[in-house]
This record gives structure tokens, C-alpha cells and sequence, in this order.
């Protein structure tokens, strides 16, 4: 569903080129939980960076669903970014004077929601990360374990495909760590998850997937994702097929009925 082909990444700074990113080749499955390792300076930030649309790459390619984005532009990476993916940090970025509740209703860009609507939905996602009772709370009145689960919730609340976590543990001992990991681990069920962390052994335990990265390269995968062209084309031909007996069918029922097939009804979010 994302595949990244060739990505280069250079920062230029006066006279002088840090070639962040080396020309990284990756697929991702829909869900899984992706754990990227390596030391301080290969790359990790820049990488997630790209990945959440939040910083350009000199070259390559980025392709989600089978779409490249070569022809995206602002909008298109605003639109990607509010809707396809959420992101966890180290720091948590929580607003200090807004609420627990408040945090996680702010992130809501889904469009045409009512007030309502997106309380029950920030309510909804609080409670999957077990903060159900602490709504009212101000980020000061809470644990760093906590602050996290609020960032999460906030980053799942759009229900997006892809969570990108930059060091998510980093500030946390390791009881709460764990627990965080447990919660992450829960949500890649439903959720593509590519996490940046300097835990090998976090790693190892919770993800399914170890990446690692040394100055600016893929130096390893334990579990790649790969699929032959060929093969791609088959299974949306498939999808093609399928789709085309299931239309068949549908007009076959409604010459049977002598009825008009319906038109889909004009869904309302408001
Ligand atoms: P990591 O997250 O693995 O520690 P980063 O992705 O942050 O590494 O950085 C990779 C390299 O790119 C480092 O050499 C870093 O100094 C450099 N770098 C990162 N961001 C910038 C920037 N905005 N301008 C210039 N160089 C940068
Ligand atoms: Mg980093």
C-alpha cells in the first residue's frame, strides 16, 4: 500500500550537502508493526519524515495504493497528511491548556463532523487507549505514560492507515514503555505502524518487523514485503473480475424484480 523506490534525501546548508537518506527501496503491508533501528544520525527522523509527507525528498519515489505522488502537490500532501497518517513523538506535542478530550478533538480534520459527533469520536478513541475517565484532565495533571496514550489517541482519532512514531518510548521508563508498546502492538492490528525506537530489545518483543538503517541505507529487513509486478497486476485483475460478476449479478436481480437498480442515497455526515 506505500512503497518507496530510490528515496534520496540531501540537506543543503551553505556550501555543504548532508546526504541524509542514501536511495532506500521499501514496501509496506496494510497492517503491520514496523520497528526502524539504528544510531543517531542515519537517517530514522528524516525517513518518517517523508514517509508522513511532512518534508520533501530530493529524489525517488513514493507510491500509496499504486498511486504515484509525483504530481502531488501542497494540497495533495495536506490532504495525505490529515487523513492517511498520524504521528507519535518522543515529546508528545500535547497543547498544554486544552483538556485531555480537548487534545484529541483538535486533531479532528475529517470534514462535515458536528460538535457532537467529533466528541464521540475523540471520547472513542480515548477509551481504546484506556483514558476513558480522564477527559477533564490538563496534560500536567498526567504521566508521561499517560501524555503518550492521549498523542496516541490523538494520532488514531482520524482513523488514518499509517501511525508514525518517532521514538515513542523515548522519555519513558521502561514498566510505562512496555505498556506503550502493548497498546501500539494492539493498535498495528488494524494499522500500518512504522515506529523509529533506539530499543533493539522493544523491538525484538513487539514488532514484526525490524528495519535498520545505517548512514542513510537499508542495511537490514527481517521480514521484506515483497511483490513481482506480474503478480500485482494478477490480483487487481482478480479484483477487476470480481467486481465486474458481482455488477452482472446485481443486474440480473434487478431484471428479476423488474425494478430500476437504486441509486446510492446522498450520505449526509452533518
Ligand atoms: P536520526 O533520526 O537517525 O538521528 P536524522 O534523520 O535526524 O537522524 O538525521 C540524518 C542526518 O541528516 C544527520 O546527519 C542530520 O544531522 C542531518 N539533518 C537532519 N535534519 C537536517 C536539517 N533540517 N538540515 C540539515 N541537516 C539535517
Ligand atoms: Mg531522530
Amino acid at each position: 500500500m506505500i512503497k518507496i523506490t530510490d528515496i534520496v534525501k540531501d540537506y543543503t546548508a551553505g556550501d555543504s550537502v548532508v546526504h541524509a537518506l542514501k536511495g532506500i527501496s521499501l514496501t509496506f503491508r496494510e497492517n503491520e508493526f514496523v520497528s526502524i533501528l539504528g544510531p543517531s544520525g542515519c537517517g530514522k527522523t528524516t525517513l518518517l519524515n517523508v514517509l508522513g509527507g511532512l518534508d520533501r525528498y530530493t529524489s525517488g519515489e513514493i507510491e500509496i495504493n499504486g498511486k504515484s505522488t509525483k504530481l502531488f502537490r501542497d494540497k495533495d500532501w495536506d490532504a495525505y497528511r490529515n487523513h492517511y497518517i498520524g504521528f507519535i513523538f518522543q515529546s508528545y506535542n500535547l497543547i498544554p491548556h486544552l483538556s485531555v478530550l480537548e487534545n484529541v478533538e483538535i486533531a479532528l480534520t475529517i470534514a462535515g463532523l458536528d460538535r457532537k459527533t467529533k466528541r464521540e469520536k475523540a471520547k472513542e478513541a480515548l477509551n481504546r487507549v484506556g483514558l476513558g475517565e480522564q477527559l477533564n484532565k490538563k496534560p500536567n495533571q498526567l504521566s508521561g505514560g499517560q501524555m503518550q496514550r492521549v498523542a496516541i489517541a490523538r494520532a488514531i482519532v482520524n482513523n488514518p492507515k499509517i501511525i508514525l512514531a518517532d521514538e515513542p518510548t523515548g522519555a519513558l521508563d521502561s514498566k510505562t514503555s512496555k505498556q506503550i508498546m502493548e497498546l501500539l502492538k494492539e493498535i498495528a492490528g488494524d494499522h500500518l505502524i512504522i515506529m523509529v525506537t533506539h530499543n533493539a530489545e522493544l523491538a525484538k518483543k513487539y514488532s514484526t518487523r525490524i528495519i535498520k538503517l545505517l548512514d542513510g541505507e537499508v542495511k537490514s529487513d527481517s521480514n521484506p514485503f515483497i511483490i513481482e509486478e506480474k503478480q500485482d497486476k494478477a490480483q487487481n485483475q482478480e479484483v477487476a473480475d470480481e467486481e465486474q460478476k458481482i455488477e452482472e449479478n446485481n443486474v440480473k436481480i434487478d431484471e428479476k424484480t423488474q425494478k430500476k437498480p437504486k441509486k446510492d442515497k446522498k450520505i449526509s455526515l452533518q
